[in-house]
């Protein structure tokens, strides 16, 4: 890789502190920090050093003079048929009302704070209150089982938990608050107030006299609230946020202040070419970091007013996005490859029945960009579609194009490049050597791990070190446990995750290619694909199909001949030696409710074990699909 970004790249990690002390000139400084990077305790990163600063004032105070009547926050609700327009000023009364609120509460700094709330403005507000006060949040998604819940709440320990009476998705009311008080039953660790947003949605809302508070009623007696900010050293965390779950027990990643104030300000500007005064539609939830980093504070930090939409993609129809972005006039939009394929199976004339000429730019992250997809998605929007890879964990992007440096080509398929800040290695498993071109290796990063990356799981130091930084014996770098592979012009492709190979006769084939090359069968929508015991083979590939048209697979016959066709299209992309055993048909995959496939649990069951950890699945009955297939043979 040449030009202008490959320059950039090079001087972030060549000459890091001077980068990163120029980036940090994008965000306010109270007192100015003494060192740009300690790194005297590895893997362990503190950036920013004696620098004291706050996520809620870099979001809205600091834009107070410029701005103060533009839009900041936009909550639009196709479920309960509401939108409500904040601007900085009005955005900055609530969050002050709010963040009294949890004073009065007794939060102080470093308390923790739970959010278990659906995709309404309080939930913004709670964020932001906190970081005003350094106290640290952690969003719990909406509609997590009362289990996922009260492990989360055990870990975290919050003061006070908000949360409302409930959510609301595809018409139907999701009460939170009953599940809410199963976990608090269920924990060690009960919080000591509960404040509770009731939208009225449910009426039957129980409540527990003492602990349960109303937040209308703290919301009136704080009506002048005038918050102070609490300046905080960079150092010192923000929030926990878990990861999805897919591979295992969910892992809460701490987040810093300062660091995490110049990354995301750094990526707006250089990545996500966020100008103060644009808009930005992130479709995730703020129960994930896509949405703490690209609903709350990124845009904020910009300058940017933000969409904070509650509903679904496709309802009252697949046009709704489209319609945001028409009325809200939305500049850069983030959504996942999972919502874009749902995009997909509908009419494509919802595109063209919309205004979009406002848009810029799409990012999609999340999950592998299959290349059909991305192919769809660019022609039907034409707009760049940036594809871009990164964790929970990092907190904003590992690979991705670059374009508010340099417009590099875009490449179906592919996240591009190293995001600046990132020591990113292709490792072979075997010596920790580096693969080349063409040779898939383990996504590696040499610490210390860029500004706005965790700074630790919670509460365990030594499982963050033994769980990241222990992959390989000879060198401590970070695993990402994801496969890559660079081509010739250093283009990324990710290849699934490190968990998700089998190995069929000696060969160690990564169930991801196979899915890769089973999608490009026109008639199918979506696949998984495990390895089975196999008694000759020691593992056979297994692909569980999702199609586009299921008329095409009506009875028996059909079924066979689409399973003959599925098998040669692998046979002549990939050869026969990653042919699956078996090909089923079934209607939905079981996926997290990020939308992630659960691999590990479909695994399981094709070895016959117990499928595991199961309260991240949004859909229970995909797995008995599974299970309904693989018995019958
Ligand atoms: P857990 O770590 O608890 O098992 P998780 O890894 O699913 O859960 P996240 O942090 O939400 O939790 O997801 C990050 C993972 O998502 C990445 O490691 C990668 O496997 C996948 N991913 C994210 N973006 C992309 C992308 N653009 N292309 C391919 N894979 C992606
Ligand atoms: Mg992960």
């Amino acid at each position: 890789m040449a030009g202008e970004y490959a320059a950039f790249h090079r001087r972030s990690i060549e000459q890091r502190d001077a980068f990163w002390r120029e980036q940090a000139q994008l965000v306010h400084w109270h007192r100015p920090f003494s060192q740009v990077l300690d790194y005297s305790r590895p893997p362990f990163a503190r950036w920013f050093v004696d620098g004291q600063t706050n996520l809620c004032f870099n979001a809205i105070d600091r834009h107070l003079d410029t701005r103060a009547d533009q839009a900041a926050l936009v909550y639009v609700s196709t479920e309960v048929d509401q939108e409500k327009r904040y601007s900085f000023a009005e955005l900055h009364v609530e969050v002050n009302r709010c963040a009294a609120i949890l004073q009065s509460l007794g939060v102080a700094r470093g308390d923790r704070v739970l959010v278990y709330m659906p995709m309404i403005p309080e939930a913004v507000f709670t964020m932001l209150a906190c970081a005003r006060i350094g106290a640290v949040h952690s969003v719990v998604f909406g509609g997590f089982a009362s289990h996922s819940l009260a492990t989360r709440i055990d870990d975290a320990r919050p003061k006070v938990v908000v949360s409302a009476d409930a959510g609301m998705r595809a018409g139907k009311v999701v009460p939170y608050k009953h599940l809410l008080d199963e976990a608090i039953r269920a924990s060690a660790h009960p919080p000591e107030k509960v404040v509770l947003v009731d939208r009225g949605l449910d009426p039957g809302m129980p409540r527990t006299p003492g602990r349960d508070l109303d937040y209308a009623q703290l919301h009136a007696a704080h009506a002048n609230a005038d918050v102070p900010v609490v300046w905080q050293e960079s150092n010192e965390p923000s929030y926990i946020l878990y990861t999805s779950g897919t591979t295992g027990k969910p892992k809460g990643v701490q987040r810093d202040v300062g660091g995490y104030a110049v990354a995301l300000a750094a990526s707006m500007k250089h990545v996500y070419c966020g100008r103060p005064g644009q808009t930005m539609f992130t479709t995730s939830d703020i129960g994930w970091v896509v949405g703490h980093s690209y609903i709350v504070y990124g845009p904020l930090i910009a300058g940017m007013t933000t969409i904070l939409y509650e509903g679904l993609p496709i309802r009252p129809d697949a046009g709704i996005w489209w319609r945001i972005v028409q009325d809200c006039r939305v500049n850069v939009m983030f959504s996942s490859p999972t919502a874009i394929r749902v995009l997909k199976k509908q009419d494509a004339a919802h595109l063209s029945r919309h205004d979009i000429s406002s848009l810029e730019r799409l990012f999609l992250a999340g999950e592998p960009l299959d290349e059909s997809t991305h192919r769809w998605i660019s022609d039907a929007l034409r707009i760049p579609v940036i594809d871009h890879y990164w964790q929970t964990e990092t907190g904003w992007p590992i690979l991705t194009a670059v374009p508010g440096v340099e417009q590099t080509p875009i490449r179906f398929g592919s996240p591009s490049f190293a995001a600046f800040g990132y020591d990113l290695r292709l490792l072979r498993e075997a010596d920790a050597s580096e693969a080349g071109v063409g040779e898939k290796g383990v996504v590696a990063i040499v610490p210390p791990l860029p500004p706005g990356c965790m700074s630790t799981i919670w509460g365990d130091d030594e499982r963050f070190v033994r769980t990241y930084f222990s992959t390989f014996s000879t060198r401590q770098v970070y695993s990402t446990f994801d496969w890559g592979v660079r081509d010739a012009d250093g283009y990324h492709f990710i290849l699934g995750r490190t968990d998700d190979v089998i190995n069929v006769a000696g060969h160690r084939l990564g169930t991801r290619e196979i899915e890769e090359a089973i999608s490009a069968h026109p008639n199918v929508a979506e696949v998984a694909v495990v390895g089975m015991a196999d008694q000759l083979k020691g593992q056979l590939p297994i692909a569980f199909a999702v199609v586009k048209d299921a008329a095409q697979i009506a009875d028996a016959a059909q079924c066979a001949a689409a399973e003959k066709e599925v098998m040669a299209t692998v046979d002549r992309l990939l050869g026969a030696i990653a042919r699956p055993g078996r090909v089923h048909f079934v209607n939905m995959l079981p996926k997290t409710r990020s939308g992630k496939l659960l691999r590990r649990s479909i695994q399981a069951l094709a070895e016959g074990r117990d499928p595991g950890d199961l309260t991240t699945l949004e859909d229970p009955t995909a797995l008995d699909q599974i299970r309904a297939a693989l018995q019958g043979g």
